[in-house]
């Protein structure tokens, strides 16, 4: 380990490495501590959807971010398996977010006016998923709305920016950053380093650090339980979505059925009442569900704010700590676009100012109530 870098990344999930992967393509001097495995605690948990459609209603703010974000997924699929040889698992396809009543329906029209988004009526839909309820009654169609393998892709970034230079050290926690000497001593578990910029890329597991450094937001965990399974036969080829439950179809063959949604509930443990909840849920959209084999179940922690948005940007008071936290239920989707961003406020190019003011650290204060 040497003494000094001009970046520490704390955290080893999907934002952490994507991160890295961005400066380290940028040359920048970037080490990243991971205190247990690259990968392996929220990220390992998630679905993989890179659902920009889905996840908003596609007038905000954070609709462009994460348009952009999923369209660099484009250029990263080839990029980060010649320099790393992972395959990301991008499966395309796209997401049909299912009608059930005219409520749902409702729901849908500012989404439907979006030139992304189509409408398939209860017939198309049947066509191209013949297994799905009698009782649907169409669906909003986004191609754009493909999914990835979230550990494999979080491996991929890693190993790519270890490629490109970076120092990737796992089964290494950050106890402490304090100010040395115009710059930052970084102590871990091994040893102390000094870095020019630090970047908290934490999850939700990054409030001690918070208070550390006098951050008062907070990192509030919202549990998701979700099965993984699979069947005989080939039964899906598009991402089925309702009332923010889902099946997606990887291309390794296997399903993600998702995902309950527990407040402040750090632990990860799997209740027989969310394997219930989410049995009910398939079976309402595929009714043949029920024939599927389980592999395995399992749960992550999303890191939520007090609004929903992840916050991306500098300290308020330190220009050169930058936070990366908060991402919820679109880690995934956002990692190209936090490490991008994250690389900007280093390297000095110019970021879309609608962007900064909607993810900035301190955007609490500037709410008037
Ligand atoms: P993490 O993956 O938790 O990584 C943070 C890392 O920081 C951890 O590895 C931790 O060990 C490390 N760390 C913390 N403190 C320290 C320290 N002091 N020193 C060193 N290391 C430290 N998102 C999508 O876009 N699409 C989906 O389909 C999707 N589905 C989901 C389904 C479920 C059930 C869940 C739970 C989440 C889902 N998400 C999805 C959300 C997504 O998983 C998260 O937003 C994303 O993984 C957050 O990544 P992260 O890197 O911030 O956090």
């Amino acid at each position: 380990m040497k003494q000094h870098y001009e970046v520490v990344v704390i955290g080893g999930g999907i934002i952490g490495c994507s991160i890295a992967y961005y400066l380290a393509k940028e040359k920048v001097d970037v080490a990243l501590f991971e205190k247990g495995q690259i990968g392996l605690m929220t990220t390992s948990a998630a679905a993989g959807m890179l659902g920009a459609h889905s996840e908003s209603n596609g007038e905000d703010t954070i609709f462009s971010f994460a348009r952009s974000s999923q369209q660099a997924y484009l250029r990263l699929k080839d990029e980060l398996y010649q320099l790393s040889g992972i395959d990301i698992g991008y499966k395309e396809g796209g997401i049909l977010k299912l009608v059930f009543s005219d409520t749902d329906k409702h729901q849908l029209t500012p989404l439907l006016k979006q030139p992304t988004a189509e409408w398939l009526d209860k017939e198309e839909v049947k066509k191209r998923e013949p297994l799905i309820a009698p009782n649907i009654l169409g669906a909003a169609y986004i191609k754009d709305d493909v999914s990835v393998i979230p550990d494999q892709t979080c491996e991929s970034f890693a190993k790519s920016a270890r490629a490109l230079g970076a120092s990737i050290m796992e089964s290494n926690g950050v106890y402490q950053v304090e100010k040395k000497d115009g710059n930052y001593l970084v102590r871990t578990m091994h040893g102390d380093v000094e870095a020019n910029y630090v970047v908290f890329a934490t999850g939700v597991y990054g409030n001690g650090l918070f208070r550390q450094i006098g951050l008062d937001e907070e990192l509030i965990p919202i549990k998701g339980e979700s099965l993984i399974v699979h069947s005989e036969q080939h039964v899906l080829e598009y991402t089925l979505f309702h009332e923010s439950c889902y099946i997606v179809p990887r291309n390794n063959g296997k399903l993600v059925i998702g995902a309950t949604m527990i407040k402040k509930d750090w632990s990860d443990t799997v209740s027989l009442e969310g394997i219930k909840f989410l049995i009910e849920k398939a079976k309402a959209m595929i009714p043949s569900a029920i024939e599927w084999k389980i592999d395995h179940v399992q749960a992550g922690l999303r890191p939520g704010t007090f609004d929903g948005n992840p916050f991306i940007g500098r300290h308020p008071e330190e220009e050169r700590i930058l936070i990366a936290c908060g991402h919820y239920r679109n880690g995934i989707l956002l990692a190209p676009a936090t490490g991008e961003m994250i690389r900007d406020f280093v390297v000095g190019k110019d970021i879309n100012n609608g962007w900064m003011q909607t993810f900035r650290v301190d955007r609490r204060q500037s709410i008037v109530v």
